[in-house]
């Protein structure tokens, strides 16, 4: 922002500005003593305020002291840009907070692009402001005068949702936390990039591996047409994009999808849910490695080592297998009725039915030990937490037995989608031995 500065009317400008940006709150003080119209002032070519300089930067003692004289939050340089979008577009995440506590307002649009300060933070894929953002958006009069669901898919001036930008951006955190929130996986641009274009398109052209998962993930149609009629697959073929396109080619196995319709799903808990994610994600990585056997791409190994987790575990609770597969530990409990099944059978059940785009309503599944409706899934209590309990052992075992006894005709249903399901993780017992030679059938 150098050159803007040197822009200043007079010296006395130029070292107010310059305090500002380097955070000097005493310089700043003290310039404003000597003239207290220098908070009004905006540099000549940009029109940046104070304000603007400070959250740019991250100088968020000097933007609270502004704040406190009274400075309005949403205060425009030249292309309308307010200080919280500057901020967002730099990851300055304490002055995103401070802005919005101080009641900026989310919901302006620059005259650049016509964007908002949520696109400017997936664009540059800053994950902490879009949540701050987000938050903000569900605690303020945003939620109720435009609700929720259209400001997370608002639109830029070249049809853009923040979604779009961050797939094109190779943002996957961004990307995630967006469709978490409610952002339409299927959402056509109207002249950004190619027109017509979903966020698969615009993953395909980035190349963005993670953010094709994610929306594969999250039901994105890979047969869908941009306004030039190229699905994904072609985008990301022409664009050299071998491990996306691999996985685009609609011939090749379909990756499960989150069941978010399912309302249940929807009200998970924290670490509920992150179980169900962890066991989609490992699930659809079992896909990744047999589509690309044989290409010439290769996944580059995941970070976590989820092997020697998983290993850790069933060594530790041997009695506590998953009464559908035999092979995971049960972490899922269905509220209500208590039984218990592992997180990916847990999955299975509830992706049995494929989402369909049209009602976006899906069927709900039934405790597959008692038929019962499930309306509520909880993280199932482990051994170690009942260790004080001394009745608990027992009582579980003979919840165990009672599982397999009623749900023994139950398991018919479960078992077509575990075939759907693949078998999980790799890890052999052998009894879903079966499975593996229907999985991935086009
Ligand atoms: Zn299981
Ligand atoms: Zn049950």
């Amino acid at each position: 922002m150098g050159q803007e500065l040197s822009c200043a009317r007079s010296s006395q400008e130029h070292e107010f500005f310059s305090a500002v940006r380097a955070g000097d709150l005493e310089a700043v003080e003290s310039a404003l003593r000597r003239d207290a119209s220098l908070l009004h002032q905006a540099t000549i070519y940009d029109r940046l305020s104070a304000l603007h300089i400070a959250a740019a930067n991250g100088r968020v003692e000097v933007l609270s002291m502004l704040l406190r004289r009274s400075v309005i939050p949403d205060v425009l340089n030249r292309s309308k840009q307010t200080p919280l979008m500057l901020a967002a577009m730099h990851g300055k995440i304490a002055c995103v907070q401070r802005l919005l506590q101080a009641g900026a307002n989310i919901l302006m649009f620059d005259s650049l692009h016509g964007r908002t300060c949520l696109h400017y933070a997936a664009y540059y894929g800053h994950s902490d402001c879009l949540q701050a953002v987000l938050s903000a958006a569900q605690s303020t009069s945003v939620a109720d005068s435009w609700g929720f669901a259209r400001f997370v898919n608002i639109r830029d001036g070249h049809g853009a949702t923040p979604l779009h930008l961050a797939v094109r951006q190779r943002r996957p955190n961004c990307v995630h936390m967006l469709l978490d929130n409610g952002a339409l996986v299927c959402a056509l641009t109207g002249g950004y990039g190619c027109p017509g274009s979903t966020p698969l398109h615009l993953a395909a052209r980035g190349g963005c591996l993670d953010c094709v998962r994610e929306l594969l993930a999250w039901g994105a149609d890979r047969l869908q047409r941009d306004a030039s009629g190229r699905i994904p697959y072609d985008v990301a073929l022409k664009r050299n994009h071998g491990a996306c396109a691999a996985l685009l080619n609609p011939s090749s196995a379909e990756p499960l999808v989150w069941p978010s319709p399912l309302k249940f799903i929807s009200e998970l808990d924290r670490d509920a849910k992150a179980l169900l994610e962890a066991a989609l994600m490992e699930a659809n990585r079992e896909r990744e490695k047999k589509i690309l056997k044989g290409t010439a791409y290769s996944l580059p190994s995941p970070a976590h080592s989820a092997d020697g987790i998983d290993d850790d575990i069933s060594e530790a609770s041997d009695t506590e297998l998953c009464c559908i597969c035999f092979d995971q530990v049960c972490t899922i409990e269905v509220q209500g009725c208590g039984h218990q099944m592992c997180a990916h059978c847990t999955l299975a059940l509830c992706c049995h039915s494929k989402p369909n785009p049209a009602t976006s309503s899906l069927p709900a599944p039934a405790c597959p030990f008692c038929r019962s409706n499930i309306a509520r899934l909880v993280v199932a209590k482990t051994r170690a937490e009942d260790d004080g309990d001394n009745g608990s052992s027992k009582q579980r075992r003979s919840r165990r037995s009672r599982n397999v006894g009623e749900g023994s005709s139950s398991f018919k249903g479960l078992s077509s989608a575990m075939g759907s399901f693949g078998k999980m993780g790799g890890r052999g017992s052998g009894r879903m031995a079966d499975s593996k030679d229907v999985v991935d059938k086009p």
